[in-house]
C-alpha cells in the first residue's frame, strides 16, 4: 500500500493548547513513526528541489532538524545546522526576530557556507514566517543563495508564504 497527500496530512495529530492555551500543536511524530509516511514526506519534499543544484540544506532547531539532514542525504547535499542562540560552538553570525510573544535569535557558524553556495531551507512547519525568513537572511548576509524554503505543513490562515514570498516555497500538507 502506498501513502498520498491526504494520508499523509490524516496522520499529523493535532494537540490543543500546547505549548500554550489557544495553540493547536501540529504533532508530527506518528508520521515519523510511519516508515511509509516517513519515506513519502522526505521523497516529495526533495521531489520539489531535485532541479536546483543544491549545495547544502539547511535545518532549523529543533524539529527542522528531522527532516534536514535526510533530505540532505537524499540530495547529495550537505547539512548546515541554523541554532538558538549559544548552541554553537565557534563563531558565528546572529539574527534576532519576533515571536508571537517577545523575540528569539537564531545563528550559524560564519563558516558554515561558501560565497555562492546554493541553499535549501527546510522545516518542519510555516506559521508566521518569521523564523524562515530569519535562517533566509543568515544565507544571504554569509553570501548564499537561498535556492528554496521547504515545509512539511504549511497554516495557510497564517499568511506566512507572505513574507517569504520572494523564494521558491513548497509544502506538502496545508491547514
Ligand atoms: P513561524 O516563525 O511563525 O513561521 O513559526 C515556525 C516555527 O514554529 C516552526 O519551526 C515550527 O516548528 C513552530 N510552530 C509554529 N506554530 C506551530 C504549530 N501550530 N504546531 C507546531 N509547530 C509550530
Amino acid at each position: 500500500m502506498t501513502i498520498n497527500a491526504t494520508d499523509l496530512k490524516s496522520i499529523i495529530r493535532d494537540v490543543p493548547d500546547f505549548p500554550k492555551k489557544g495553540i493547536i500543536f501540529k504533532d508530527i511524530t506518528p508520521l515519523l513513526k510511519d516508515a511509509q509516511a516517513l519515506q513519502r514526506a522526505v521523497d516529495e519534499l526533495a521531489v520539489n528541489f531535485e532541479d536546483k543544484k543544491v549545495d547544502y540544506v539547511l535545518g532549523i532547531e529543533s524539529r527542522g532538524f528531522i527532516f534536514s539532514p535526510v533530505l540532505a542525504y537524499k540530495m547529495n547535499a550537505g547539512f548546515i545546522p541554523v541554532r538558538k542562540k549559544g548552541k554553537l560552538p565557534a563563531k558565528t553570525e546572529e539574527i534576532a526576530y519576533a515571536l508571537e510573544y517577545g523575540e528569539a535569535v537564531l545563528e550559524i557558524h560564519s563558516d558554515a557556507l561558501e560565497k555562492g553556495s546554493r541553499v535549501l531551507i527546510v522545516d518542519d512547519l510555516l506559521a508566521t514566517g518569521g523564523t524562515a525568513l530569519a535562517a533566509a537572511k543568515l544565507v544571504e548576509r554569509l553570501g548564499g543563495t537561498v535556492v528554496g524554503i521547504g515545509f512539511l505543513i504549511e497554516l495557510e490562515f497564517l499568511k506566512g508564504r507572505e513574507k517569504i514570498s520572494s523564494f521558491d516555497i513548497h509544502s506538502l500538507i496545508r491547514y
